[in-house]
């Protein structure tokens, strides 16, 4: 069985602050975050540092609650939907069990309501979340700035960094990315990249269902996808490709002493 133990919570900016910096430098570091950072006590701050007792400081967004200002810590999002999906690959072992014994149990008398969305939802979640890791991930290769040009018929259209975020599908992002950072993943691992592949037709069948009008059921190629596909390997495969791409390892388990079987009371507060 595949082994992953939970990942490194990480966060969109992290400030590296020695013990004596800490004194006075928000302003500094401020700074560095973002040029139109307020004063976190006046009142139109909307972004700020926060200065917890390790000793990095986390970028941190504003959000109002029954009027007051609080600072929020800004989760990496490639990390927060790999996490996501890591959640559900874990409930997703357990619905499956269930599912298959039902699958075989005899005579079978009740409908296996939860069994069976929890099974589904659980698979779809997992389907969604991990290829949104890998988006956001894709989306970080493209430098600020690029355009993309294409000729069609003498027509000339550009796609600047927004355009190709949101039209672009997969396959030609990758092609993007691949002349921009001058690495390709599908050459050095193909099996990997396939699985990918695969990862991104089968969102594609959840989020754009499609009837597929087969008599008395609608999206029976849809739920096969979903109780054949390969999420073990694919959570690593998706693991492999954001690190690739990425400048350090971003996807990375952590090195608590919590097994892959206590996510729940790892990092707990208090
Ligand atoms: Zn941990």
């Amino acid at each position: 069985m595949t082994r992953l133990k939970h990942i490194k919570k990480r966060y969109v900016t992290t400030i590296l602050v020695g013990p004596q910096e800490r004194q006075g430098i928000a302003s500094i570091a401020q700074n560095k975050v973002a040029g139109n950072i307020k004063d976190e006590n006046t009142a139109g701050f909307d972004q700020g540092l926060l200065f917890p007792s390790n000793s990095d400081a986390i970028g941190a967004f504003a959000y109002v609650l029954d009027g007051v200002k609080h600072l929020i810590p800004e989760p990496d999002y490639v990390c927060l939907n790999f996490d996501a999906a890591y959640i559900h690959w874990k409930h997703l072992i357990k619905a499956r069990i269930h599912l298959i014994a039902w699958l075989k149990m005899e005579p079978k008398v009740e409908l296996p309501h939860n069994q069976l969305y929890g099974y589904f939802g659980t698979a779809m979640l997992y389907i969604n979340t991990l290829f949104t890791s890998l988006e956001a991930a894709m989306n970080r290769c493209i430098p600020k700035g690029y355009e993309h040009r294409t000729e069609k018929q003498g027509k000339v259209t550009t796609l600047n960094k927004e355009g190709i975020q949101r039209y672009m599908d997969m396959n030609d992002k990758l092609k993007i990315i691949k002349s921009v950072t001058k690495k390709d993943f599908a050459l050095r691992e193909g099996k990997k990249m396939a699985l990918i592949q695969k990862l991104k037709d089968v969102r594609d069948l959840t989020t754009h269902p499609k009837d597929e009008e087969r008599g008395i059921v609608k999206y029976p190629l849809l739920y096969t996808a979903l109780l054949d596909f390969d999420f073990d390997n694919t959570i690593i495969a998706a693991m492999d490709f954001i690190n690739y791409y990425s400048e350090k390892s971003l996807i990375e388990e952590c090195t608590c002493g919590h097994t892959e079987n206590d996510y729940d009371s790892a990092h707990a507060l208090g």
